[in-house]
């Protein structure tokens, strides 16, 4: 496989390596999520300039101002989601789609939502390219989910929220869940996990602290 002229080679495989073993350090365990980012490699999905910085645990610019989220804050958020084969999963903020390839990676069913067309329109045509193309993108407003599709099994928002949206936890199936970073500044948003135990009642369990780039509501056309 090659994108934008560069291979995926030994070398990517062994930054690879390193990478999955810092990411153990840090605490995570599933082994599942360690083999998906293990095996996609990461560089396809950022600018060639940042090629040579694929694999440290840090976030880096895509395009319309937009970040990949650190492989960290990737990995624990699908650690979180204990993805199943076959799980239908919508996920909020396309972006780079490095975080859809790991989720159809578990045996997903991926739908992603993304609101800057610009990134939208790249990433389309990126999934395809790479062998990705089950993943159903989809152009619009996350803030109001995707109904067409819904009731999902798990729902991810991979931008931080300033409060939890309640269109989203109704679009969870009974004992689905929502994995959402949620707080008032964006440096320092909890990771939250909301699972729905009835038609009207949901429980909640808070991890650790994360930087995001904003969940904004409305779409952005502009390319
Ligand atoms: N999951 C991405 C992370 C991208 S950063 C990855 O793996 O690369 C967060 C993304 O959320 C940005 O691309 C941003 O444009 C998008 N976003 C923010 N608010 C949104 C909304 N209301 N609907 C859809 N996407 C949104």
């Amino acid at each position: 496989m090659k994108h934008q002229g560069v291979e995926d080679n030994y070398r990517h495989k062994g930054l690879r390596q390193n990478l999955v073993k810092t990411l153990q350090t840090k605490g995570i365990k599933d082994q599942k999520v360690l083999t998906a980012i293990m095996n996609i490699p990461r560089h396809f999905f950022l600018d060639k300039a940042f090629e040579e910085w694929a694999y440290q645990d840090v976030a880096f610019p895509i395009d319309n101002n937009q970040t990949i989220s650190h492989p960290y804050t990737v990995a624990r958020q699908t650690e979180l989601l204990r993805i199943h084969k076959g799980d239908k999963i919508l996920e909020i903020g396309t972006g780079s789609g490095y975080q859809a390839c790991v989720l159809s990676y578990l045996g997903a069913k991926v739908y992603s939502i993304e609101r800057q067309e610009g990134l939208f329109q790249k990433t389309y045509t990126l999934l395809r390219k790479i062998g990705y193309g089950n993943i159903r993108t989809l152009f619009g407003d996350g803030y109001k989910g995707a109904p067409r599709f819904a009731p999902f099994d798990k729902i991810i928002v991979t931008a931080g929220a300033t409060e939890l949206p309640k269109t989203l936890m109704n679009q969870l199936r009974i004992g689905g869940l929502l994995v959402i970073p949620v707080g008032s500044t964006e440096d320092n948003k909890k990771m939250l996990r909301i699972k729905r135990i009835s038609e009207d009642q949901f429980t909640r369990e808070t991890f650790g602290a994360f930087k995001f780039v904003p969940f904004l509501q409305g779409t952005n056309n502009k390319i």
